[in-house]
């Protein structure tokens, strides 16, 4: 007898939702979902509403990568010796021989801001914008007096002093989250709590959300306060399913703090993206989305503001998450400020091979470490690789699949042409400082074109670094400081008007630039290619979500 297997559909967009149900609930089925196979089911956390994910247009699905999603935090082994990056103009307050107690300041910056001792030790060079600490077991651990008055009664000002005092900075960014309200005050009408990974083979993330949703409500809700900021939004993965749910029983109204579900994507964790998709803002070229209205903080971050409050523990440490196939067990770590590499991977049994290559910030658009490179309280992802990545730079063969995947609607094979050629003013004229640097391009590119590397040197190119005033003294005052530039520029590109840096980015800056490069190139098949996509990606772009955060 013939036997007939019956099939089970699963739906693309919603992983959680498992195989079609016999009967759905009224509303979906009022919709049209049982006649309508390629439309989602009803999310499992909105009962009896459909519940579309936001996104944006561009990016890659990478979900694959991310494999060590159930493990849990490990705190690493007691490094050696931390060498502590110093930042935000921080200056050392030890010498060389000093002995400091973990969580004691060893450098602090003209505004009280202060980067605090992971280990109990002695100092053994604090220049070159370095402080290195040789750590010696035992010795108690130093900290600030929690917080007792309630949230209520503490002002700006008190917020801002305990965040300087403890040390806290940005999980992502690494700028000091102080400055970071001080941007938002005023300002800001949203603050947007980021659980998004910011890389593929990031974890570390989902699993801090998890463990201490209540946690980082609770920080999010202390910075409300501060900022005067009536709602916040929690941007999570909507396949992050136990993350959600612990996030549902850790807010208790509703009102204050609603949850914005995305699409599974990279770089969906990039704070201009994520801003954009929830409340359909681009935020211009030069600005910060603080100065927008928006202030966008990583989970990690507000579990580390609400410790400083609550427990008065100084941020010394950062969760990391190693990976690779080279690494013999991935795990999620969480690892003092300045740990070396190689120290962080001891406390993962070392290497299943020998590495081709570390990769540190994520496998975008991280950078090639050695294994004395230390991490940092923005280090997220530490990746290693068996084999080296090929250092190859092949010729465009105009396939356009990099405009395809450009999530800041960019064209990134003419920002490399011009940076090729030198044209700097017309690579800042077509948008050089919107690309974030997510790597989507390069990944795609069929011509192995190394476009990532192109634009950062085009970036550098445009905004070099600043000289340290006792270098800028010592310039010869009879050469004009603008003298330099003007001979790099191209005859052509110096004659042609540019539009203002800040102006690009905006729609009608777009509209205003796409005639004069028609003009210059009539019958390129690509660039036709980018003004069929231009209209179209505009008008897709906001198809899935209504503007508004869907929890
Ligand atoms: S041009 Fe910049 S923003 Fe666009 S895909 Fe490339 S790296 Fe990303
Ligand atoms: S993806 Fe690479 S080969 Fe294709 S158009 Fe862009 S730069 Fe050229």
């Amino acid at each position: 007898m013939k036997r007939h297997k019956t099939k089970t559909r699963h739906t693309a967009s919603n992983s959680d939702a498992g195989p079609e149900k016999p009967s759905l609930p009224r509303p979906a089925a009022r919709a049209g979902l049982r006649s309508a196979p390629g439309r989602p089911l009803p999310h499992p956390f909105r009962k009896g509403r459909i519940c579309l994910a936001l996104t944006f247009v561009g990016g890659l699905t990478l979900e694959a990568r991310r494999k060590n999603i159930v493990l849990p935090v490990e705190d690493a082994s007691l490094p050696a010796v931390v060498r502590l990056k110093l930042i935000d103009g921080c200056l050392p307050t030890v010498a060389a021989g000093d002995t400091v107690a973990e969580g004691e300041r060893v450098a602090e910056n003209d505004d009280g801001f202060r980067i605090l001792s992971p280990v109990c030790g002695e100092v053994t060079a604090a220049d070159d914008g370095f402080v290195t600490v040789r750590s010696t077991r035992g010795g108690e651990p130093v900290g600030l007096p929690p917080v007792e008055s309630p949230v209520v009664s503490l002002s700006y000002e008190d917020v801002s002093e305990r965040l300087k005092q403890a040390g806290v900075v940005g999980a992502m960014s690494g700028v000091p989250v102080y400055r970071k309200l001080a941007r938002a005050k005023g300002k800001a009408k949203r603050i947007v709590i980021n659980c998004l990974e910011s890389d593929p083979y990031s974890a570390h993330i989902s699993r801090l959300v998890t463990d201490n949703a209540e946690e980082i409500v609770n920080g999010a809700k202390i910075l409300m306060h501060a900022v005067c900021v009536k709602r916040s939004v929690i941007a999570i993965e909507e396949n992050r399913t136990e993350a959600i749910r612990a996030l549902r029983n850790a807010v208790y109204d509703k009102t204050l703090v609603s949850t914005a579900l995305f699409k599974p994507k990279y770089p969906a964790g990039n704070e201009l993206l994520t801003v954009n998709a929830i409340y359909g803002r681009e935020v211009r070229s030069g600005r910060t989305p603080e100065e927008s209205g928006y202030l966008v903080l990583s989970a990690e971050t507000l579990l580390n503001v609400f410790n400083a409050f609550a427990y008065g523990t100084p941020q010394t440490r950062k969760v990391v998450t190693v990976s690779g196939n080279a690494v013999s067990r991935k795990k999620i770590l969480r690892v003092r400020n300045g740990t070396s590499a190689d120290e962080i991977f001891a406390n993962c049994d070392g290497f299943a091979v020998q590495p081709g290559a570390v990769i540190e910030g994520g496998i975008m658009r991280g950078r090639s470490v050695g294994p004395d490179e230390c991490a940092t309280l923005s280090t997220n992802v530490l990746v290693a690789l068996p084999k080296k990545p090929l250092d190859v730079d092949g010729d465009c063969i105009r396939c356009g699949r990099c405009v395809r995947v450009c999530p800041m609607h960019l064209a990134p094979l003419k920002l490399v042409s011009q940076s090729k050629d030198g044209q700097i003013e017309g690579c800042l004229a077509i948008g050089l400082d919107a690309c974030i640097e997510c790597g989507c391009c390069a990944y795609v590119c069929l011509g192995k074109v190394n476009l990532l590397r192109h634009i950062r040197a085009a970036k550098a190119q445009a905004h070099p670094p600043a000289l340290p005033p006792d270098a800028a003294e010592q310039t010869p005052p009879d050469v004009p400081p603008e003298s330099a530039p003007a001979a790099e520029t191209p005859p052509a590109a110096a004659d042609a008007e540019v539009a203002p840096v800040d102006a690009v980015p905006t729609d009608a800056a777009s509209a205003d630039a796409a005639p004069a490069v028609s003009e210059a190139a009539p019958d390129d098949p690509v660039q036709a290619f980018l003004d069929e996509f231009a209209p179209a990606a505009e008008a897709g772009k906001r198809e899935e979500s209504d503007g508004e955060p869907n929890g």
